[in-house]
């Protein structure tokens, strides 16, 4: 399999990603980002994004995703829809980053690939997945028309994709472990305002089932230990997320919960590899962060392949047009 050399390959395409890309554009070093199966990471499956500056009115996540892609290709960004598979950090640069169908070698690499939603873990989530069980009401909402669903989670997400949902649903039961939410004072006043959203405390969930589709959750006060069914057509689960750094085989270090552990210029414990965005960020979490982030990896991998360009054979970018 012949290898395709690169200046710098950008894994993930989310708002970090991105962002990156448009930085390394501009500093023409010709950046390829393996994107993923779907470019814009969780952004593009959030409805509304409002906190963003520069768009009072808010946009579309989808929207935004697309703003940021037109502008990163716009200076010559390569974008490939691809999923890394392996990667090779032991003996770099050249790194080896690896895909199912293609093997490259680059001279620095930042990673944002992002994190995942977590599972719940209970019998019945794996099960029905598809069927009732859901990670994202802006995917799945409309599913939904005229039902009853429980949201599990207390914070910002559950509130945020439970105020989404109510769109759609007669009732949005929210289930959360504690009884005080984590949620930002804004999105907890908007879903206690809600007429469609009602609050169970204390309560876990320990199974879902059904038929063919969800039909109940077992639940547990942990509190007071009582059991109970409740029944709903479906299961929103907002408890948080893990970072995606399966394919990088532990190469770099990382926190006790998994994410990478970066300097103050983004660099991963391999010098050459950065990352930004929410794979090494568990704390802030925003659009706005991670495209700050991204920004600073993308400055910081320049900085770091033209100290290195003596010894480095970077590729020219290709003329524009
Ligand atoms: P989060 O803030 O970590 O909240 C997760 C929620 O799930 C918590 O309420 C937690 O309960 C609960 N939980 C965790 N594990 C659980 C389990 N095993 N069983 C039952 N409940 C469980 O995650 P998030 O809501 O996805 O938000 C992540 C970050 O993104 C935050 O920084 C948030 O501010 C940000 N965010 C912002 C916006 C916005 O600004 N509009 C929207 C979405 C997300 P406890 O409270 O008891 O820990």
């Amino acid at each position: 399999m012949a290898v395709q050399r690169e200046n710098v390959i950008i894994i993930g395409s989310g708002p970090a990603g991105l962002t990156a890309a448009l930085y390394t554009a501009r500093a023409n070093l010709n950046p390829l980002v393996i994107a993923g199966d779907q470019i814009g990471g969780q952004v593009s499956i959030t409805s509304e994004v409002e906190n963003y500056p520069g768009f009072p009115e808010g946009l579309l996540g989808p929207d935004l995703v697309q703003k940021f892609q037109t502008q990163a290709e716009r200076f010559g960004t390569r974008i490939e829809y691809d999923l890394v598979t392996e990667v090779d950090f032991s003996s770099g640069p050249p790194f080896t980053v690896k895909t199912a169908s293609k093997t490259y070698e680059a001279w620095s690499v930042i990673i944002t690939a992002g994190a995942s939603p977590r599972r719940l873990g209970v019998p019945g989530e794996e099960e029905y997945i598809g069927r009732g069980v859901s990670y994202c009401g802006t995917c799945d909402g409309f599913f939904f028309r005229g039902k009853k669903v429980v949201v599990v989670g207390g914070g910002d997400s559950a509130l945020e994709e439970g105020i989404f949902l109510t769109k759609f649903v007669t009732e949005a039961q929210v289930l959360h472990r504690r009884d005080e939410l984590r949620a930002s004072a804004i999105l907890q006043k908007r879903a206690r305002n809600n007429p469609k959203i009602s609050f169970t405390w204390d309560t876990v969930v320990e199974e879902i089932g059904g038929g063919d589709t969800v039909q109940y959750v077992k639940v547990r006060n942990v509190k007071t230990g009582a059991q109970d069914t409740v029944k709903t057509d479906g299961v929103f689960i907002f408890i948080g997320h893990y970072p995606n750094t399966g394919f990088l085989g532990g190469q770099l270090r990382m926190d006790d919960h998994g994410y990478l552990i970066t300097d103050d210029h983004m660099m991963t414990s391999v010098p050459g590899v950065f990352a930004a965005g929410e794979i090494q960020d568990p704390v802030w979490r925003q659009v706005a962060t991670s495209v700050g982030q991204g920004t600073m990896a993308a400055m910081a991998c320049t900085r770091w392949l033209e100290a290195h360009e003596e010894e480095f054979d970077l590729t020219e970018a290709a003329p524009a047009g």
